[in-house]
């Protein structure tokens, strides 16, 4: 089974050198680009990571990090995007989360027929401490994904999900971190999520400045570089100099 891949912009920012690099310059300036995913070749359209809709909501809380706010255009919304290709948040069928930050899975509610594939031992760490102190998931998406949305949520790890689609837990940036595996004509891609934000995390062998742990950074790193595969960061806007169109066949 062979996929086509394309970035959809979700929004805008600029985030400091010490949070896109490891023991980066703080007075570096980097563009991040918010992006969703839609994959395209299987028997409905699936999504990884379901985009943001609160941006006032995000720049409040993620304030520290951010050297200039989030912006999000009209057409950069999930819906309009999804919208030029055609489709409708209920058309989609599967929702790959790499990770339960909130610019990720903010929209995760408007995918009503989807499968959430969200990882297993992320979601127990999220939701491991009564009241969800932790702060890198928000309570109405664990809400949804352990209550409202239960019966649409696969949890688990390290898995071939469908033919070509595979989940890889790397942590790292998050306990809930995984990449999505995607088999493509060009060879196998791979969404990282926050662990690798830029390309040149994963080029030039420095890992992210924002993390949960660095070591599981690093191994992450070695493991998908070892894959030989075609890495899609998080947040790279040199995404849409490589793979004007996506990746497609
Ligand atoms: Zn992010």
């Amino acid at each position: 089974m062979k996929y086509n891949i394309r970035p959809l912009p979700n929004g805008r920012c600029v985030i400091a050198g010490n949070y896109a690099f490891y023991r980066g310059n703080p007075d570096e300036r980097y563009t991040y680009m918010l992006f969703l995913w839609l994959i395209e070749g299987g028997e409905r359209p699936m999504l990884v990571d379901a985009g943001l809709k609160n941006v006032d909501e995000m720049n409040s809380g993620a304030a520290h990090v951010l050297a200039e706010p989030i912006t999000q255009t009209p057409e950069q919304t999930a819906v309009a995007q999804l919208d030029k290709y055609g489709y409708k948040p209920k058309d989609i069928g599967y929702v790959f989360i790499t990770h339960l930050h909130f610019d990720h899975i903010d929209q995760l509610d408007i995918y009503k027929n989807a499968k959430i594939v969200v990882s297993k031992r992320g979601l127990e760490a999220a939701t491991a401490n009564p009241g969800w102190v932790g702060s890198w998931a928000p309570g109405k998406t664990l809400r949804g994904l352990t209550q409202n949305w239960k019966e649409r949520v696969i949890a688990l790890d390290d898995k071939t999900v469908l033919p070509g689609v595979e989940v890889i837990w790397i942590g790292g940036h998050t306990p809930c971190s995984q990449a999505v595996c995607v088999q493509t004509e060009a060879g196998e891609a791979i969404m990282t999520g926050d662990t690798v934000s830029l390309l040149a995390n994963i080029e030039k062998q420095i890992p992210v400045g924002v993390y949960d742990d660095l070591e599981e950074v690093k191994r992450a790193m070695k493991k998908l570089k070892e894959r030989n595969a075609i890495i899609l960061p998080s947040h790279d806007p040199g995404i849409f100099d490589r793979f004007p169109e996506g990746v497609i066949g």
